[in-house]
């Protein structure tokens, strides 16, 4: 089977759905082919900008001009980092998502959210959910989690967050709250509880259980179980019938948050007519004299007994995430780029990939794809490997999200360009 399109978005994670709706935005044809969700799914849906560069930054803006010349921000310029975000939020304004930015001096910082281990983690572009502006002032703070709800300790999350230095003054309190289900045969998550207060019977539940003691608190810190979906209308309603400040906590997967923030972009891509083809894993690219033509799933004929998808496009967004996301293998021997074979820079000798110490650098992270200022991949000599694909995401080296911050900020960025810089590309190809 073939299809053809003007752009090709290979991944749909945060990078490649972002991309989509860029290039869907100049009126092209734009299929988003994957075999899986990404990791927006299981995130928080918080966008991380920049929250460390050595150590906690409040200011990503200021911090981004002390990144080195490889970093995807210093590459596209501080400027189209912030044309990109600024575009992605009109995206979600639109669909009043209540998604807002703190300010400080007139600035726009980062926020300070409360973990559920009772840590506190630096975002940048948040959901009305995880909105920490009363936190910080708040003497009365209640951590309350669900009976069979595992995740969530909130002795242990209040215990630690009662040790942090901005918390001295605060005092807080703990509370189980009954679970809305029957006896279950498995532990529940936040998840289950979020759908269930997606119904006015659960909402009913959750409002009940905190109506007894909402009154004693200035904030109320729970799981992140106020509903499925990305708009502000729960949490405001929660806030006006306790009369105190409602709070989600950042928590593990699944990604209740990333869940709510995907069905929107979803949403926007299905208003803009964009493709999507599920479950498709292309193992196979089919370039010549630095032009890719096709992308496929089977490298040869009637390989594996299955009928091959061939997608033919004017120009492709490589947004195929790194190790954890499929673009990139590792092996002892080499780490590489698993669809076009693209090389792989800032790649560290076996041995030294990753640091004794867990939660410190690990040189791996770094490992990806170089790209020139059009985000197109280059060689070690700095040269244009492939002249219609374009880079997004965590395929992209020189940076690492985890220790700095910066998943979604470098997603986002990077795919909108890419989206942008494909849509040129496809144009170009179209009047040639
Ligand atoms: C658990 C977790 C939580 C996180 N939470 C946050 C957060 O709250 N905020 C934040 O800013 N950052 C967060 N991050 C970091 C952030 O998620 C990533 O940096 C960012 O999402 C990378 O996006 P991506 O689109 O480049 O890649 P991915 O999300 O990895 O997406 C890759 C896509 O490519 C597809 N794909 C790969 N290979 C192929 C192939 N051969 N054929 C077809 N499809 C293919 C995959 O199926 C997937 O759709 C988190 C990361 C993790 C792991």
């Amino acid at each position: 089977m073939q299809i053809t399109t003007d752009v090709l978005v290979i991944g749909s994670g945060m990078a490649g759905l972002t991309a989509a709706l860029a290039a869907a935005s100049k009126g092209l044809r734009v299929v988003v082919a994957a075999n899986g969700a990404g990791s927006l799914a299981i995130s928080s849906g918080c966008i991380d900008l920049l929250g460390c560069v050595d150590q906690e930054v409040t200011d990503p803006w200021e911090a981004m001009t002390k990144l080195g010349p490889d970093h995807p921000y210093t590459i596209l310029g501080s400027a189209r980092v912030r044309q990109a975000l600024e575009a992605f939020q009109h995206i979600l304004d639109r669909h009043k998502t209540g998604y807002r930015i703190a300010k400080k001096d007139g600035k726009n910082v980062n926020s300070r959210l409360p973990t559920i281990l009772g840590t506190l983690k630096p975002s940048y572009l948040i959901p009305a959910g995880h909105d920490s502006s009363e936190l910080f002032s708040a003497k009365q703070v209640l951590v309350a989690g669900v009976e069979g709800l595992r995740d969530l300790s909130p002795k242990l999350c209040a215990h630690e967050l009662g040790k942090l230095p901005e918390f001295q003054a605060t005092h807080f309190a703990t509370e189980l709250l009954p679970s809305p289900f029957s006896q279950t045969h498995r532990g529940i998550s936040s998840l289950d509880l979020a759908r269930q207060v997606s119904h006015p019977k659960g909402l009913d539940w959750l409002e009940t259980c905190l109506g007894r003691f909402a009154r004693a608190y200035d904030v109320i810190l729970l799981p992140p179980i106020l509903g499925t979906r990305a708009d502000d209308q729960l949490v405001q309603h929660l806030g006006q019938k306790l009369g105190c400040h409602v709070q989600e906590l950042l928590t593990i997967p699944p990604g209740v948050g990333g869940l709510r923030l995907r069905e929107v972009l979803k949403d926007e891509a299905a208003a803009h007519t964009v493709r999507f083809l599920e479950n498709v894993h292309l193992t196979c690219s089919s370039c010549s004299n630095g032009h890719c033509h096709y992308v496929s799933t089977q490298c040869e004929e009637g390989g594996e007994n299955q009928e091959e998808l061939r997608i033919v496009a004017k120009s492709f967004v490589l947004a195929s995430g790194g190790i954890l996301g499929g673009g990139i293998w590792t092996t002892p021997y080499e780490i590489c780029e698993v669809l076009f074979q693209l090389p792989v820079q800032f790649q560290p000798a076996v041995d030294q990939r990753t640091s004794s110490d867990a939660l410190g650098r690990h040189p791996i992270s770094l490992a990806g794809l170089a790209c020139d200022s059009q985000l197109r991949p280059i060689d070690d000599r700095k040269t244009c490997c492939l002249d219609n694909v374009f880079l997004a995401g965590r395929i992209l080296g020189g940076f690492d999200p985890a220790e700095e911050k910066s998943g979604f900020g470098v997603a986002i960025a990077t795919g909108w360009h890419a989206g942008l810089m494909a849509a040129e590309a496809s144009g170009m190809e179209a009047r040639a």
